[in-house]
């Protein structure tokens, strides 16, 4: 099932950014940013960072700033006092940003945090860049059936999502017969397994080629940030999860390939700078002038590639064996990495717990299936709280 389908583009686009304090929001406002002409912003969300949201809005001035944190709220007034501007806080208030009329929605809220707001945007048929991957793989079948009832196009983001979507013919999928996607191998790639049990959270967040949020540097860290990804892969493109296949590749320059029945294999090459992709979606069906640098492959010289050691790194055998089990198991997974995750960036517990918390509560969470949201914001608390409860255990 092709996710998207070919929507009019207004001449001057109006766009929200949830989330965009973070990475990919910062990358995605320094693009707008260089065509005023072509893009106004309706509304600017962020979590607790006031000083920062406040000094965007100033820059771009939207018609709404929302922090999710609603003891921010007075803040964020006072730092937006005399602009004009209106600011609203709390969880209902991302909602209704992500609800006002923007042609096109960045989710780049990172974690479950971002599903409400951007399946509010779904709702009302917009164009959404994606790239909050923890919102597809919690809620895939809810997300992907409203996608189809209201119409909405998604576009993703993540590097190798989005690097598919440029070589995938969505018109001919009978003659394509695989996916490749390519992974940094992160931080500790060539660490034996007793280094990676002494990790720190310093040296899990300084991934050698991203500069990233630190959850999703983390999940670099462990390769579950590639589980995650082939469970978006399976999601946005039409084709068996079984023909989504990884490769190593530490240069990160082919950023992920497209196989076809005749054994071309198509990729999309690129330099590390996540703005390639956001204006790849920020442009479509264009392209847009993006000021990255351009990649010299005679500079580079070899570009190589690895079967993943998945001994080393379990976490991806247990995120496809999470897709293949279907039902709920994504959602567990996902709910409890970020549990741990979290836990792991506090101190609270080691690098090697994160796999072995995620591995507990997909095996203490009964794995229901997923008719609604509801299902689904029951199966990500059960999982949170059982993810606790083995943190606690420790
Ligand atoms: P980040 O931590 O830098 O930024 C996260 C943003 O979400 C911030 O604006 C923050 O204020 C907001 N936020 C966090 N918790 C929130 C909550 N509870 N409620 C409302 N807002 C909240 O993260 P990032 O690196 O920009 O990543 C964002 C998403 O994009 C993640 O899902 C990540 O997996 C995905 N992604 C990021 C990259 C990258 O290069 N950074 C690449 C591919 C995919
Ligand atoms: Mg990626």
């Amino acid at each position: 099932m092709a996710l998207t389908c070919r929507q009019a583009v207004p001449a001057r686009r109006r766009v929200t950014i949830l989330g965009s304090t973070g990475s990919i929001g910062c990358n995605t406002l320094d693009l707008l940013e260089r065509r005023p002409e072509a893009y106004s912003v309706e509304a600017l969300t962020a979590n607790r960072n006031v000083a920062l949201l406040a000094e965007q809005a100033r820059r771009v001035k939207p018609r709404t700033a929302v922090i999710a944190d609603p003891q921010k709220y007075a803040s964020l007034k006072e730092y937006l006092d005399g602009s004009g501007l209106t600011a609203a806080a709390g969880a209902q208030a991302l909602v209704e940003a992500a609800r006002q009329p923007a042609d096109w929605v960045m989710a780049a809220i990172v974690g479950a945090a971002g599903l409400a707001p951007t399946l509010a945007a779904i709702q009302r048929g917009a164009v959404i860049a994606l790239a909050n991957k923890e919102c597809l793989i919690s809620a895939g079948p809810v997300m992907t059936a409203e996608i189809k009832k209201h119409g909405a196009t998604l576009l993703p983001v993540d590097s190798e999502h989005n690097a598919i979507f440029q070589v995938f013919d969505f018109d001919r999928v009978d003659a394509i017969d695989r996916i490749v996607l390519t992974a940094s191998g992160g931080p500790f790639l060539r660490h034996d397994k007793a280094a990676i049990a002494k990790a720190t959270p310093e040296q899990a967040v300084a991934h050698p080629n991203w500069k990233m949020g630190a959850k999703i540097s983390v999940d670099s860290a462990t390769l579950m940030n590639k589980g995650l990804e082939v469970i978006e892969a399976a999601h946005l493109f039409p084709i068996p999860h079984e023909r989504i296949e990884v490769v190593v590749h530490p240069q990160s320059v082919v950023h992920s390939l497209v196989g076809y029945i005749d054994g071309s294999l198509l990729a999309q090459l690129g330099p590390l700078d996540m703005r390639v992709p956001i204006a790849y979606t920020l442009g479509w069906p264009d392209r847009m002038h993006a000021p990255t640098q351009r990649i010299d492959l005679a500079d580079i010289g070899q570009l190589t590639f690895e079967t993943p050691d998945t001994d080393r790194f379990p976490a991806l055998s247990i995120a496809r064996q999470a897709l293949r089990t279907g039902a709920g198991a994504p959602t567990i997974m996902s709910a409890a990495n970020e549990v741990a995750v979290d836990a792991f960036l506090a101190g609270r517990t080691g690098f090697l717990d994160i796999v072995r918390v995620v591995e507990g509560a997909l095996d203490k969470v009964p794995h229901l299936p997923l008719d609604n949201l509801e299902d689904v914001a029951d199966l990500d608390a059960q999982a949170r709280a059982t993810a606790n409860e083995i943190i606690e255990q420790t």
